[in-house]
C-alpha cells in the first residue's frame, strides 16, 4: 500500500485524511494550524514539520488548500512539496483552484519527474465525512488509474475528465450550477414567504418534482432553520466564481448569470457574511423583499 502525504486539514481535508487512515493507509500530514494535525495523530497518522518532509516520506502527495496562491506556495515555495519530491512520485491537488495555475504547477513539478493530477471535489463537509465526494480529475490516465483506489476511499465517484486543468474546469462548472441553484432557491422561498405561504411546505411540495436537487435538499433546511454555519464559506465561493469568470473570459465564453451571482456574493461580503455558509445567499433576497424565510413553528 502506498504511503500517503496529506497537506491541508481544514473543513474538507481533515475528514478526507481520516477516511484514508480508516482505510488502512499509512499517512503523514501537515497543516499550519496544529489542532487538526493533533486530531489526525490521534487517529493514527504521523505528522511532519513542513510540506517538504511530507513529500520525502510519501509515495503519493495530496493537497487540500484554499486557493491557487496557497497551492503555488505549498508546492513550489521554500520547504515545499517539490523540494522533498522525487521522480516517479504522484502529486494530487484536490483543492479548487484556477485551471491555469494547475497547469503551471504541473509544468514545474514535471521537471523533477513528478506526475500531477488536479482532482477537485464536490459534496461539501457531509460527503467528505461519509467518504462519498464526487471527484473530477485532470491528468494522465495511467496516474489516474494508480491513485483511483485512494480517491475512492474519499469519494463515491472519481471521473477522469481530461488533461491537467480539466478537473478544475469541471469544478468551476459545478460551482456555477451550485451558486445559481442557491440563488434561485432563495428568490423562490422569499417569494413564497412574502406571498404568505409557509416556505417549508413549499420546499416539501416541490422537492420531488423537476425543481428538486441535491442543492435544494442540502440548503433549504439550513435556510429554514436559520443555520448558516459553514459548510462552504461565502469567501470560498467568491474565490471559485472569480476563477470561473477569469477562465470563461480567457476562452471567450460569456457567463452573465455567474457575474450576477458574483455581485450577490460581493453584497454579502459588504454585510460581513463572508465566513457564513453559502446558503447565506438568501439574506440578499430577504433584504430586497424585507422578509425572513423561516419555519412556521
Ligand atoms: P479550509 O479553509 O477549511 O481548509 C484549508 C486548510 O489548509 C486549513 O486547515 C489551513 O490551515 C490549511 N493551509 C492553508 N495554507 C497552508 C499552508 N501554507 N500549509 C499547510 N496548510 C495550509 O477550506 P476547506 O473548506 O477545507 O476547502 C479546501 C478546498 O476545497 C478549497 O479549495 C475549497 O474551495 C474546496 N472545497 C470546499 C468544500 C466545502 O464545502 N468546504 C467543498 C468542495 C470543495
Amino acid at each position: 500500500m502506498e504511503r500517503i502525504g496529506f497537506i491541508g486539514l481544514g473543513i474538507m481535508g481533515k475528514p478526507m485524511a481520516k477516511n484514508l487512515v480508516k482505510a488502512g493507509y499509512s499517512l503523514v500530514v501537515f497543516d499550519i494550524v496544529p489542532g487538526p494535525v493533533k486530531e489526525l495523530e490521534a487517529a493514527g497518522a504521523k505528522s511532519a514539520g513542513n510540506a517538504k518532509e511530507v513529500a520525502a516520506a510519501s509515495d503519493v502527495v495530496i493537497t487540500m488548500l484554499p486557493n491557487s496562491p496557497d497551492v503555488r506556495e505549498v508546492v513550489l515555495g521554500a520547504g515545499g512539496v517539490l523540494e522533498g519530491a522525487r521522480s516517479g512520485q504522484v502529486y494530487v491537488d484536490m483543492s479548487s483552484i484556477d485551471p491555469i495555475v494547475a497547469r503551471e504547477v504541473e509544468a514545474a513539478v514535471r521537471k523533477k519527474g513528478v506526475v500531477m493530477l488536479d482532482a477537485p471535489v464536490s459534496g461539501g463537509e457531509p460527503k467528505a465525512i461519509e467518504g462519498t465526494l464526487a471527484i473530477m480529475v485532470g491528468g494522465p490516465a495511467d496516474a489516474f488509474e494508480k491513485v483511483q483506489p485512494i480517491l475512492l476511499k474519499m469519494g463515491a465517484s472519481a471521473v477522469l475528465v481530461g488533461e491537467i486543468g480539466s478537473g478544475n474546469v469541471a469544478k468551476l462548472a459545478n460551482q456555477i450550477v451550485v451558486a445559481l441553484n442557491i440563488a434561485a432557491m432563495s428568490e423562490a422561498l422569499v417569494l413564497a414567504t412574502k406571498a404568505g405561504v409557509d416556505p417549508e411546505k413549499v420546499y416539501q411540495a416541490i422537492r420531488g418534482g423537476l425543481a428538486g436537487s441535491t442543492v435544494l435538499d442540502a440548503k433549504a433546511p439550513m435556510v429554514l432553520s436559520r443555520n448558516f454555519k459553514p459548510g462552504f464559506r461565502i469567501e470560498l465561493h467568491t474565490k471559485d466564481l472569480a476563477n470561473a469568470l477569469a477562465a470563461a473570459h480567457a476562452v471567450g465564453s460569456p457567463v452573465p448569470l455567474t457575474s450576477q451571482a458574483m455581485e450577490i456574493l460581493q453584497a454579502l461580503k459588504v454585510d460581513g457574511r463572508e465566513k457564513e455558509d453559502h446558503s447565506s445567499i438568501v439574506h440578499f433576497f430577504e433584504k430586497l423583499a424585507n422578509v425572513e424565510v423561516k419555519k412556521v413553528s
